[in-house]
């Protein structure tokens, strides 16, 4: 199953086709079973840092000796494959399209979980500038329509343009990250979930965490389309 471009550009006038298969996919939907259930995915998630935890178990061992500052991790899918392929396009490409495809399949997930606003993880204003969108703001709407969650994009602010964290240690990442977001709500917040396409070490929701923890939020959980099985 390749992805191009073009396919993807024709697919805008015609949605409710499945964007890997071409066959009609459903009623709001634009990935089809078939192919949902082709992306890979991780069996018995820790519920904590969505990596593999010991059969039966839910919480994985090095969660339990040091848990993150979180209360849940909910990514549904591997970042690998065909998810990977879309999660890129998403970044570059055909953004409204792909980020209502994976919504479509994934939203169910996140039922129930009792949020009172989902906050994307913000680019800083230059990357914004540079890119036009922030995916995991495209993303948090998505969910956000289908939950009936309101979604708040403007108080969690990130003022720090920080340098690539691909390449980076653990302790890089984090120090690359401190004091890179501010958090200055409208309103009081106790409940919410922190949305971006692709968690990879973690560092990046923790820094936001810190400021949300800081200003008194209770409950945060870290929702992202995928995860990569890598840790650090
Ligand atoms: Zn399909
Ligand atoms: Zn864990």
């Amino acid at each position: 199953m390749k992805i191009n471009i073009r396919y993807f550009l024709d697919r805008i006038a015609n949605s409710g086709d499945c964007l890997l298969c071409e066959l009609p996919a459903g009623r709001h939907q634009n990935l089809c079973r078939h192919c949902w259930n082709s992306l890979p995915k991780l069996h018995n998630p820790c519920q904590l840092c969505g990596l593999p935890a010991p059969p039966a178990e839910r919480i994985c061992p090095r969660c339990r000796r040091k848990p993150p500052p979180w209360q849940s991790m909910i990514a549904p899918l591997v970042f690998t494959g065909d998810t990977r392929r879309l999660l890129l396009q998403l970044k570059f490409n055909e953004q409204l399209l792909i980020a209502n495809c994976l919504a479509s399949r994934i939203w169910p997930q996140f039922i129930g979980r009792d949020i009172e606003a989902l906050m994307p993880v913000p680019l800083h204003r230059e990357r914004l500038f540079e890119r036009g969108f922030n995916q995991s703001l495209l993303i948090a709407r998505q969910l956000g329509w289908r939950l009936g969650i309101p979604v708040d994009h403007r108080s969690l602010v990130r003022i720090r343009a920080t340098e690539a964290q691909s390449g980076l240690s653990r302790n890089q990442r984090r120090k690359n990250l401190s004091k890179a977001f501010l958090y200055q709500p409208r309103r009081k917040w106790r409940r919410i979930a922190l949305i971006d396409d692709v968690i990879t070490t973690g560092s990046t929701m923790e820094a936001c965490c810190r400021v949300l923890r800081a200003s008194g939020v209770e409950h945060i959980e870290t929702w992202s389309l995928a995860r990569t099985l890598k840790g650090d």
